[in-house]
């Protein structure tokens, strides 16, 4: 049977004043899937996200979630809606403790025993943020504020996660874990969009990937006939 498709992205347009960084992509994610969107510094791929979170506005386009028009609505609305962006550079609330920072991220909820369930789901994600559950969240190193950010954007119990370069500036090793606790997210039914520079390894993870370029959708495919696309391999996979 076919997938069922849960967002779908279709010709979405952002300029910022007279420079168009998006330039009509569109963009189908099939439920329970992880799709990767890749390409290099600047393609637009930050920008395509925010749009979709209605951080900032399309200047043409749609995002159609569920069969619902979210293109318009505000960010509370598309949060309240089911579609959750991880905060971006890892904006972690530093004075507050790990366990405020993930209550946080559910504060919208209103099925609070459920709320209980998911913080302990987070913690057997992330052991080391129940470790330090009562620590502040400035003490963490950053691959474990990459966690934090990404446990808060579970505690609003997302249909369609957006993961915006997970993996920037983080060491080798919190790497490849960040990448194994994406594909075990995904693996409880989650959908995710990931943005990645590390185009080896989302296309690894994901069922189908979008390559950016300058604003443009250049190749669609599953993440491992692209792995081997020789135009991804010349341009992304070092030859
Ligand atoms: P990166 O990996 O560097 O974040 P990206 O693929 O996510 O790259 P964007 O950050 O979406 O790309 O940027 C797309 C284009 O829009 C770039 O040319 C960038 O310089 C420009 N841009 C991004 N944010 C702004 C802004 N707030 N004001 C003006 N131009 C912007």
């Amino acid at each position: 049977t076919a997938p069922n498709v849960i967002l779908q992205v279709q010709d979405l347009a952002v300029s910022y004043g007279h420079i168009e960084a998006v330039k009509g992509i569109s963009l189908t994610l099939n439920e329970g899937e992880i799709t990767a969107l890749v390409g290099a510094n600047g393609a637009g791929k930050s920008t395509s996200l925010l749009a979709i979170s209605g951080l900032v506005k399309a200047t043409r386009g749609k995002v159609i979630f569920n069969g619902e028009d979210l293109t318009q609505q505000s960010p509370h609305r598309i949060v309240g809606s089911g579609v959750v962006q991880v905060a971006e550079g890892r904006a972690t609330l530093t004075t507050l403790t790990i366990e405020e920072n993930l209550s946080l991220g559910a504060y919208t909820r209103k099925d609070k025993a459920a709320v209980a369930g998911d913080l302990e789901w987070v913690y057997s994600l992330f052991p080391v943020l129940k470790q330090r559950a009562k620590g502040l969240a400035g003490n963490l190193s950053g691959g474990e504020q990459q966690m934090l950010a990404i446990g808060r954007a579970l505690m609003a119990r997302p249909k369609v996660l957006l993961l915006d370069e997970p993996s920037m500036g983080l060491a080798p090793l919190i790497i490849q874990e960040i990448f194994r606790i994406v594909k075990e997210i995904n693996k409880t039914g989650m959908t995710v969009l990931l943005v990645e520079q590390n185009v080896r390894q989302a296309l690894r993870i994901a069922q189908r990937g979008y390559v950016l370029e300058t604003g443009k959708i250049v190749l669609e495919d599953t993440g491992a006939n692209l792995l081997h696309n020789p135009k991804v391999v010349e341009a992304y996979l070092g030859g």
